[in-house]
């Protein structure tokens, strides 16, 4: 069987390893790295790009360079946190008909499945190419406060790039894994996780080989981009208020504005202070302009320390959820790159009373876990792992007056599933209609929509005499299934399904075969 690979598709970069001889190592990309950007560029020759190389594009090609898609796979182009999102990036969206968001690459408009596919594509490669064979199933990770829509975007996004996905495993879990495997430790510890858009924390309870999420919690968008642009905001309203020149509009700018504030960022964090030096950022008719500005850790504290307060609230949160407190937690795991900005560490260590674990890398555990997983599920581990991971979020379905009714309550352990009865109002009724949703308000209005279940072909009866067991079911990657059968003729009951998001099985082939078209048509030109 050639190799199973463990990826973490992450926001701004991402990394995949494999196990050999029960050690997790990362495979390097094609130049060598150990992480790759998740950048995908779309050059004016037609070309596609993937990694440093697009990265490398962002400054001359802004508007056709796509970063942090992570942020926008299965959300709606009116959501808030997309129309937030838009301000901030060079590039254009658009809605697709179903309201999804989509990205507009000239006149083209691509799904975040797709472009999220071309960056697993060339992590794909990148194994390919390290073992010298083909590669077709992976562990997929994902922030562990992703909906459904978002994971299954995820698993699209794989199979489009040619990848089944084994599963689908949260990334603070996946780095537990990578912890906690060799160690035959008892304890309980929580993994704060913030990588380039999300932030998640999970606690873990390890035990003899048993991995239990007791409880997680966090924000899809709060993550270390949302860092850079306060240190963007914070050069360009100097800019504006020195110059009198509004930077906002000139993405070329910005965008050089935003590459020098993440590496003054990451610099801070080992330095206390940075220069930010962008010569001739731009030109009016008087002169051009240049930016030279030092950037103090403290300065970078003052812009941010409030993003970092915002992650408390959930982690006391999950704590409530779990039943548990600061002082019950053994040690504390940091995940994703941002967690090494020292004022981070130092929050923690003051919340936990506790200093966290600092000899793991985080930019490498998460899709070293995924390995683990992957060969957990080829039945590879010699000794006893059980993973027991839990559902993010509630699932639920509208009941009277707009009310949500939670059938399946966050933190479940997973997979799980719950059976519940429906019945008709009227006579002769023959279809009742099933509104599922995910999230914590008790309005269905603001929580996540995930699909409009229609029950039909009822058997003619009088009201309230059918009875149809509607069974929820969310599967081992965090995936919600819906079925329902006629408990009156013990036949499994019709169902048609209206998705509120997301590509169908139908889409997801056709962009498959689109992209094999686009593929063989490469290869002839290549050899013509
Ligand atoms: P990840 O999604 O885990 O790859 O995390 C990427 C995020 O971590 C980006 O926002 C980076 O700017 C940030 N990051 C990486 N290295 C550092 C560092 N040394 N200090 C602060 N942030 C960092």
């Amino acid at each position: 069987m050639s190799h199973v690979i463990g990826i973490d598709l992450g926001t701004t970069y991402s990394c995949v390893a494999y196990l050999e001889g029960g050690e997790p190592r990362v495979i390097p990309n094609l130049e060598g790295l150990p992480t790759t950007p998740s950048v995908v560029s779309f050059t004016q020759s037609g070309e596609e790009l993937v990694g440093n190389l697009a990265l490398r594009q962002a400054i001359t090609n802004p508007s056709n360079t796509v970063s942090a898609i992570k942020r926008l796979l299965g959300k709606k182009f009116d959501s808030p946190e997309v129309q937030g999102v838009m301000k901030k990036i060079p590039y254009t969206l658009t809605a697709a008909k179903n309201g999804d968001v989509m990205v507009l690459v000239e006149d083209r408009a691509i799904t975040p499945q797709e472009i999220s596919a071309k960056i697993l594509a060339y992590l794909k490669k990148c194994a390919e190419a390290y073992f010298g064979e083909t590669i077709s199933q992976a562990v997929v990770t994902v922030p562990a406060h992703f909906d459904d829509h978002q994971r299954q975007a995820t698993k699209d996004a794989a199979r489009i790039a040619g990848l089944n996905v084994m599963r689908v495993i949260n990334e603070p879990t996946s780095a537990s894994l990578a912890y906690g495997l060799d160690k035959k430790i008892n304890q309980t510890i929580a993994v704060y996780d913030i990588g380039g858009g999300t932030f998640d924390i999970t606690l873990m309870e390890i035990n003899d080989g048993i991995f239990h999420a007791l409880a997680t919690n966090g924000n899809t968008f709060l993550g270390g981009e949302d860092f850079d642009n306060r240190i963007v905001e914070w050069v360009t309203e100097d800019f504006s208020k020195e110059h009198s020149v509004d930077l906002a509009e000139d993405k070329l700018a910005l965008q050089r504005i935003k590459e020098a504030a993440e590496k003054a960022k990451r610099e801070l964090s080992f330095t206390i202070e940075s220069e930010i030096n962008l010569p001739f950022i731009c030109t009016d008719e008087s002169a051009s302009k240049h930016i030279q500005k030092m950037l103090t850790r403290k300065k970078l504290e003052e812009l941010t320390g409030d993003l970092i307060e915002k992650t408390f609230p959930f982690i006391e949160q999950a704590l409530t959820d779990a039943g548990s407190s600061p002082d019950k937690i053994d040690e504390i795991i940091l995940v994703g790159g941002q967690s090494r900005m020292p004022l981070i560490k130092k929050k923690i260590a003051e919340f936990f009373q506790k200093e966290p674990v600092e000899h793991l890398n985080p930019d490498e555990i998460v899709a070293m876990g995924a390995c683990i997983q992957s060969s957990i599920l080829q039945g590879n581990m010699t000794d006893l792992v059980v993973l027991l991971d839990v559902t993010p979020l509630s699932l639920g379905i509208e009941t009277e007056n707009g009310r949500f009714t939670k059938i399946i309550e966050k933190n479940s352990t997973i997979p799980t599933k719950k059976t519940m009865a429906f019945t008709t109002v009227e006579a002769n009724q023959r279809r009742v209609r099933v509104h599922v949703l995910q999230g914590e308000d008790d309005f269905a209005e603001h929580n996540i929509s995930l699909a409009v279940f229609d029950l039909v072909g009822i058997a003619l009866a009088p009201a309230g005499v059918p009875r149809i067991d509607v069974s929820f079911e969310i599967d081992a990657d965090g995936l919600v299934r819906v079925s329902a059968s006629d408990v009156s003729t013990g036949r499994s009951q019709n169902i048609e399904v209206k998705s509120s998001s997301g590509l169908t099985p139908e889409e997801v082939n056709k962009i498959i075969k689109r992209s094999a078209d686009a593929d063989e048509e490469a290869d002839i030109d290549e050899h013509a």
